[in-house]
């Protein structure tokens, strides 16, 4: 597998602003922020997709994004934030290594310039519902 920039990040060959690492997990400044703060978590082990990523890192990484949150908060008075993770590229993800973006939203600045939210709810019969999470359930 070929390094992406993050895992140049990860080995020092890339600088970035970083504001916190452990045996797992990195996080630092977006470069291209959506908001002030915006900061990316990312595992140390390598791999695109948050599927693959093992249970280890998978909760190192949940271990720190509420203190990251608040370091956030504390530092830019921001109130509110949106936690994402584009997963694959009809998601959206452009560097193929599992990142989250904490990005942080202020509620004297209504939707913002960077993140603007686009939902678009479908509405599937309630039985069908029920089978698919059935389904989900049974590959657990
Ligand atoms: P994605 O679209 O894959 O979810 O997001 C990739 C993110 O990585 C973008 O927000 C982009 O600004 C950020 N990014 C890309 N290259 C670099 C870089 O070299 N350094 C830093 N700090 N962020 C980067």
């Amino acid at each position: 597998m070929s390094d992406t920039i993050f895992t140049k990040i990860i080995k020092g060959e890339l600088p970035a602003h970083r504001v916190y690492q452990d045996d797992r997990v990195l996080a630092f400044m977006d470069i291209n922020p959506l908001a002030e703060g915006h900061v990316l978590v990312i595992p140390k082990e390598p791999g695109a997709s948050l599927a693959d990523l093992s249970d280890d890192s998978a909760a190192a990484i949940g271990r720190v994004l509420p203190r990251i949150c608040r370091a956030i908060r504390k530092a830019t008075g921001c109130t509110d934030f949106n936690v994402l993770l584009n997963d694959g590229e009809s998601a959206g993800q452009a560097v193929m290594h599992v990142h989250f973006h904490i990005i942080p939203r202020y509620a004297d600045k209504g939707e913002g310039a960077g993140l603007t939210k686009s939902w678009k709810p479908t509405k599937p019969d309630s039985e069908a519902l029920a089978e698919l999470g059935r389904k989900i359930a049974r590959q657990l």
